[in-house]
């Protein structure tokens, strides 16, 4: 049995990079795994995005789940909030509680972390590890816990504050795939919505400047939405058949299913943000250039923190709520 040092060099340890010329990264961090705490240096004129995230094994990912795909989620859903604050992510810290070191989950699962973390330039800087189960016979679930730091240049962050009534309402990609996948385990098509989402940093980054807020889609888009509109104090106004979705969400024949799903579906990590009108021809071009679909969904107005979804009759729907993890 591996002990927990042997772990650390084992699966999360990596050689220090070779440092070649134009490698940027390999100047930002001073000290990584292996002492008491890591040295970082931060670019000068930027600011420090910092979030965390808690994966629980039966909450938040079933018992079973493949260990790989899970190395990627449990980073994907940590960049996504990066995205949605326009930040570059740069550093992130592991902590993980496990039952037993099973050499096979922890070879999937580091390979599905640092193969997302090298995509996005991401440092692995350190953590913690600790047998998940007090003594006894009974083992404790998977705990996987990922602190993300990014950088944003002084003043450029996106906040959920921020959208002014006038407002358009945009969302990047599609919604209601991923919980599609959640609500019928055997359909394929949108399995990697759920399993292994793209984090959007690359409009993240490009938003800056662009977007008058934005947050990244966990909970579903209306109560994600409905934390723009409470931080920045407005309502809004949303067509429901202008809200993007997968084609098999689109095909869904029991209406009131479809718009659970577009509405109120989580786990997909598109970014929702609003723009002054004055910058469509400019999200437009963008989303040509990144190849990532762009919606123009709604508009914002003053009524404070009133969302209404309008059916194609101008009708506003009853719209459900999000995911609570404190709901009765
Ligand atoms: P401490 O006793 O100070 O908590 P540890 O012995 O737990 O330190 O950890 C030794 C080193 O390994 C530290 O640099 C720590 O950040 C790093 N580390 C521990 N667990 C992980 C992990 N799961 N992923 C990455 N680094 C880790
Ligand atoms: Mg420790």
């Amino acid at each position: 049995m591996l002990s927990e040092f042997e772990l650390i060099r084992k699966y999360f340890e990596r050689a220090p990079r070779e440092v070649r010329p134009g490698d940027r990264r390999a100047r930002r961090v001073a000290l990584g795994i292996g002492d008491d705490a890591a040295l970082l240096r931060p670019s000068a004129g930027m600011e420090l995005a910092v979030s965390t995230d808690l994966l629980l094994e039966g909450r938040h990912f079933r018992a079973g789940a493949d260990a790989r795909k899970l190395g990627h989620k449990a980073l994907a859903v940590n960049l996504s909030d990066m995205a949605a604050m326009g930040a570059a992510p740069r550093w992130a810290t592991l902590a993980l509680g496990l039952p037993a070191a099973d050499e096979i989950w922890l070879k999937g699962f580091a390979g599905g972390f640092f193969a997302l973390a090298d995509r996005f330039g991401v440092e692995l800087i350190g953590g913690d590890t600790t047998r998940a189960a007090a003594p006894g016979p009974v083992p404790g679930p998977i705990v996987i816990c990922i602190t993300i730091l990014g950088e944003v240049p002084s003043g450029l962050a996106l906040f959920r504050a921020g959208a002014r009534p006038g407002d358009d309402i945009w969302v990047s990609g599609a919604l209601g795939g991923a919980a599609l996948a959640l609500e019928q385990p055997g359909n394929a098509a949108n399995a990697k919505r759920l399993d292994e989402p793209e984090p959007r940093i690359e409009l993240g980054e490009r938003l800056r400047g662009l977007a008058s807020a934005a947050i990244d889609v966990s909970d579903g888009f209306a109560q994600d939405l409905g934390h723009i509109l409470e931080r920045s104090g407005v309502g809004a106004t949303v067509e429901y058949a202008l809200l993007p979705r997968p084609a098999e969400v689109g095909k869904i024949a029991d209406a009131d299913l479809q718009a659970r799903l577009v509405l109120c579906g989580g786990d997909d990590y598109e970014l929702v943000f609003t723009s002054p009108q004055a910058n469509r021809g400019e999200l437009a071009a963008l989303a040509a250039e990144l190849n990532l679909p762009l919606s123009r969904v709604g508009a914002i107005q003053s009524a404070q923190a009133k969302l209404q979804v309008l059916d194609a009759q101008g009708k506003a729907l009853h719209i459900g709520r999000g995911f609570d993890h404190f709901a009765p």
